[in-house]
């Protein structure tokens, strides 16, 4: 069969390019290995799908070339998405952070899109995989699962490694080294990491411990919620910091970010000088915390006992916490991966290839990766809607 454009892959980036393109007047077709459409969609946000993010700018995004979202975050915004929310009646709420989450379910996002498909003349299908791709003279030739497809424009929008249980695959990127493509070194992005050896049985029995806290690598930051795992730690603190390390990196947590704990605890000791200072940690930090602390470090005395010079000790490790991670879970529970197709070889207005005329990759196949919260998921709507307004 014949059609204008094809677009590999029915996620987030996949169907927005679809609708923009199919308005147009473009005869579109989507082809999905998966049995259904919009498969991470309906996972994310624990079934509420964090849709978008008030406080997007590029600056929320990892890339070897940190400039090239701007232009499709520009052209497509947050407002935009949240108007087509609204248009479809699906009720929404901010959760915190300028997070934006469905009140009710991720379907509604996935019908939305599907609905914007057929009211677009979009074809949709599913558990259609595609096997082999050549581009000559009179476009694309796709050979698929059910036939041959011929295509002018094909964008490439079949994501990145993460949760290989639900559809995704490594496809996008061989199809992109095919036609010449770089494809940057991907690996998993806001993932849990893991402790091993003495760092890991230090923690171990806290699983289930969790607190506010910052975690820091080089010069990011990110402050939010710290959970202990049985393998590790997670929390939103540390699957968006877990971005920017690397095994080796050095990670430091501060436990006590609201206060400066070198100061905190002479006021304690002046205070309640026969209190432990388990209790007094505990007091501040989840009580199982400050007992492992203190076995582990600190000891455990009335403060009475601890020295100017001790207390000014533990505070400074209290905001500066050592964290040898290990690794992290990997690809199996990672909602990102980072690095991708090379922007260097795509259009930052468009996403055209600069190799190939007609190709297009989009969405999380590119190297452009966002924090948690809702930024992904603009990325794929942008730079979806990008490719939309040209294939
Ligand atoms: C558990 C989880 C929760 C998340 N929650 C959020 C959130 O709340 N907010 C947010 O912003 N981001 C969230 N994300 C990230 C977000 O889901 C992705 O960044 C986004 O879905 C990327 O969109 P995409 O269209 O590029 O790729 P995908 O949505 O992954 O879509 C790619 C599609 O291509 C198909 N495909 C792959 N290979 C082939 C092939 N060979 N042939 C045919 N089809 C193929 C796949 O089946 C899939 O349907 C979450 C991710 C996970 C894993």
């Amino acid at each position: 069969m014949k059609t204008d454009v094809l677009i590999i892959g029915a996620g987030a980036a996949g169907l927005m390019c679809a609708i923009t393109a199919g308005r147009r007047g473009r005869r579109v077709l989507v082809l999905d290995h998966a049995n259904k459409p919009g498969k991470k969609i309906l996972m994310s946000g624990g079934g509420r799908c964090n849709f978008t993010n008030l406080g997007v700018t590029p600056a929320n995004y990892l890339s070897a070339n940190p400039h090239f979202a701007k232009s499709a975050l520009a052209r497509y915004t947050p407002w935009d998405f949240i108007a087509l929310v609204e248009k479809h009646r699906i009720a929404y709420h901010e959760k915190e952070l300028g997070q934006l989450f469905c009140d009710d379910s991720s379907k509604q996002i996935v019908r939305m899109l599907l609905d914007e498909c057929a009211a677009a003349g979009v074809r949709v299908e599913t558990g259609c995989a595609v096997e082999r791709v050549r581009h000559g003279e009179a476009g694309f030739s796709v050979t698929t699962a059910r036939g041959e497809v011929r295509a002018e424009a094909l964008v490439v929008a079949s994501g990145g490694l993460s949760i290989p249980s639900m559809g995704a695959t490594g496809f996008g990127y061989e199809l992109a080294r095919q036609f010449g493509h770089d494809i940057r070194s991907t690996r998993a992005g806001l993932v849990p990491l893991t402790l091993s050896g003495k760092h890991q049985e230090r923690y171990a029995d806290l699983a289930g411990v969790a607190l506010p806290a910052e975690a820091r690598c080089g010069r990011q930051a990110f402050r939010a919620g710290l959970l202990f795992t049985h393998r590790g730690v997670s929390g939103p603190s540390i699957l968006q910091i877990s971005s920017y390390w690397q095994p080796g990196d050095e990670l430091r947590l501060n436990l006590l970010p609201d206060r400066d704990a070198a100061d905190w605890l002479p006021a304690q000791r002046a205070a309640r000088p026969a209190a432990e200072l388990k209790t007094v940690l505990g007091d501040a930090l989840p009580k199982r915390l400050a007992q492992r602390l203190c076995e582990l470090d600190f000891g455990n005395r009335p403060m009475r006992q601890y020295r100017e010079a001790e207390l000014a000790a533990i505070g400074a490790r209290l905001n500066d916490w050592p964290l040898v991670a290990s690794g992290t879970e990997g690809y199996r529970t990672a909602e990102v991966t980072l690095g991708g197709v090379d922007t260097d070889g795509l259009s930052s207005s468009t996403m055209q290839s600069k190799r190939v005329p007609g190709l297009y990759f989009i969405g999380e196949v590119v190297d452009v990766t966002g924090w948690l919260g809702g930024y992904n998921f603009q990325w794929a709507w942008a730079s979806g809607h990008a490719a939309g307004e040209v294939v």
